[in-house]
């Protein structure tokens, strides 16, 4: 399959011809059609498996496509929400995103946070809302607790990197993190490793979903 049999629309198709991917990754391949139709999933990827676009451009198209969205709104909301286990990763899949967002002209806004630096830049760049906001968990719990955001209308939940972020000792935060988020919502896993603690996380978590793996 190319990427338009995928789906996706012209302002994704044209970023992706501009970088040069000329056909999806199989994991692309399986996964973004998937997404599309609003189906939650749980995928074993490694990283170079090209998963960061396989969950970034069906988010992206569900955001460009959508009428009622809540950034530059009225609170402080969040709409895609991506967990990943460090700094280094959550830049990384925040500038991944801002980069296939280019033809959208800045209609969609993405900010990532994270631990280890003064969080009051963060808070700024969260005023007034952000479409898609990649976060390490307890900064994340951080800025929740000081009304910087909110996850009351999160509509997709990413957990990127699930099993690194379990080992990493991150199970509490997670947890009190699910508890915030609404019953409705799309959720994708996306795992190197499936121990028990991440079977345990996608039974909880996940509605039906369709397994990829590779
Ligand atoms: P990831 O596994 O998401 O960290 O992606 C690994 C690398 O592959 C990144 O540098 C992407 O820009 C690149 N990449 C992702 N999808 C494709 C594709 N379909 N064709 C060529 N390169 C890709």
């Amino acid at each position: 399959a190319n990427f338009t049999e995928l789906g996706l629309i012209s302002p994704l198709l044209n970023r992706l011809t501009e970088l040069e991917y000329q056909q999806p990754t199989p994991i692309q391949a399986q996964v973004i059609p998937s997404v599309l139709v609003g189906r939650d999933l749980i995928a074993g990827a490694n990283t170079g498996s090209g998963k960061t676009a396989a969950f970034a451009l069906p988010i992206l198209q569900h955001l460009a496509t959508q009428s009622d969205r809540s950034a530059g709104g009225k609170g402080n909301y969040v709409s895609g929400l991506i967990l990943v286990p460090t700094r280094e990763l959550a830049k990384q899949v925040a500038d991944s995103i801002k980069s296939y967002a280019t033809h959208f002209n800045g209609a969609i806004k993405t900010v990532a946070v994270f631990g280890g630096v003064s969080a009051n830049t963060q808070m700024l760049a969260l005023r007034g809302g952000t479409d898609i906001l990649v976060a390490t968990p307890g900064r994340l719990l951080d800025l929740i607790s000081s009304n910087a955001i909110k996850l009351d209308k999160v509509k997709t939940l990413v957990l990127d990197e699930a099993d690194r972020m379990l080992s990493l000792g991150f199970t509490e935060e997670l947890a009190e993190l699910l508890a915030l988020l609404p019953e409705k919502k799309q959720t994708l896993l996306f795992s190197a490793t499936f121990p028990e603690q991440v079977q345990t996380l996608t039974q909880e978590l996940l509605n039906d979903p369709i397994e990829v793996q590779l």
